[in-house]
């Protein structure tokens, strides 16, 4: 047992990097069709028998927690079209390895929901946001649903989650000149602000490779009217941070195309067939749900954890092999 034990402290990959982190999705479905995420008329999800149910998410997430994970971010699809979602982040939050939870969502249903997610346990929101104009929020997202969002956001401020990160993918000619409004937006309401570089996944995401902006471009148009103080952010992530001077806000780029941040990758995928994935942009990946439903114990399960760290791969190519990845983002769990 001695061997297993120092295992059962720290996952660590072949790359030497420790594994803190699983982005959990709890659906495959969405009730938005981003063009960049998932194609309109797109019906082919995964069935409900073919879910976890979640006691085996509870499970592998405990197995996890006892061997280092601490941080755990519920995500999709979009995760509270799911049913009961908050009965499962009840459940999480008492697992004691689990010290952070949080959950990424479009919005759409979040004034209905932000107290029982609070309630429940999530700490942090990140909310998807990629424009504040009608018109273009209808483009985008396939929905006329804006003004849910927005109502989302000011309930969940409400309740009292804070940090609120707004996500904002930057597309090129589609919502790139509004930077600045969005800034101005998150400053006024106290929110944090992350641009994303659009990424390569499924045909929706190689489509949008037209609109691929690099960041720099926005921070050099966020210059023009702000200073911007490098900065940190508690549950960061992969953003590299600035304050803008004289406000609270943060605004943090994720750039994985442009500065890919492979090197300080701490994370897994565990997506809702239960499929782990090991890296967003490479196919190495095991299933799990064969084995918690063939009697796999605990013990097991923890090994196969381990052992499903040594496929990690050291980056992904979405630069190379840009066809690489056929699963849409909100497959994989974004
Ligand atoms: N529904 C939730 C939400 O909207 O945040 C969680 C899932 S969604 C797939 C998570 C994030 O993935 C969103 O911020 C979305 O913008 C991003 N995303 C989807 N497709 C992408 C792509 N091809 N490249 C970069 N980000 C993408």
């Amino acid at each position: 047992m001695g061997k297993q034990d120092s295992s059962d402290k720290h996952l660590v990959d072949p790359h030497g990097r420790t594994i803190d982190y699983v982005r959990l999705s709890v659906t495959d479905k969405c009730n938005l069709r981003c063009t960049y995420c998932m194609p309109k008329g797109h019906r082919d999800f995964e069935r409900r028998n073919e879910y976890l149910t979640f006691a085996e998410v509870e499970r592998v997430i405990q197995a996890f927690s006892e061997l280092g994970v601490r941080h755990v971010r519920i995500t999709g699809g979009e995760p509270l079209v799911r049913k009961d979602v908050p009965d499962l982040i009840s459940r999480l939050s008492r697992l004691s390895g689990v010290e952070d939870l949080s959950l990424s969502t479009n919005g759409v249903l979040l004034a209905a929901q932000a107290l029982n997610l609070r309630r429940a346990g999530v700490q942090r929101l990140n909310i998807s946001l990629d424009t504040l104009r009608r018109d273009r929020f209808l483009k985008i997202t396939g929905n006329d649903e804006l003004d849910r969002v927005l109502d989302g956001l000011m309930v969940a401020k409400q309740v009292g989650f804070a940090p609120i990160k707004i996500n904002m993918l930057a597309l090129k000619g589609q919502n790139d000149d509004e930077a600045l409004d969005m800034a101005e937006f998150c400053i006024e309401h106290g929110f944090s602000l992350r641009f994303i570089e659009t990424m390569p996944m499924g045909s929706s995401g190689r489509a949008a490779t037209n609109y691929y902006l690099p960041l720099s471009s926005i921070k050099t148009q966020l210059e023009t009217r702000f200073n911007l103080v490098p900065s940190v952010m508690p549950g960061g992530g992969p953003a590299r941070y600035f304050r803008i001077d004289g406000s609270d806000t943060n605004i943090g780029f994720i750039t994985p195309i442009s500065q890919h941040f492979c090197d300080t990758c701490n994370r897994v995928r565990l997506a809702v067939d239960g499929t782990l994935h090991l890296c967003l942009g490479q196919t190495h990946s095991v299933p799990l749900r064969p084995l918690l439903r063939g009697g796999i114990d605990d013990g097991e399960l923890k090994r196969t954890l381990v052992e499903a760290l040594k496929l990690k791969p050291a980056r992904h190519e979405f630069g190379e092999k840009p066809e690489q990845i056929i699963r849409f983002m909100s497959s994989t769990g974004g």
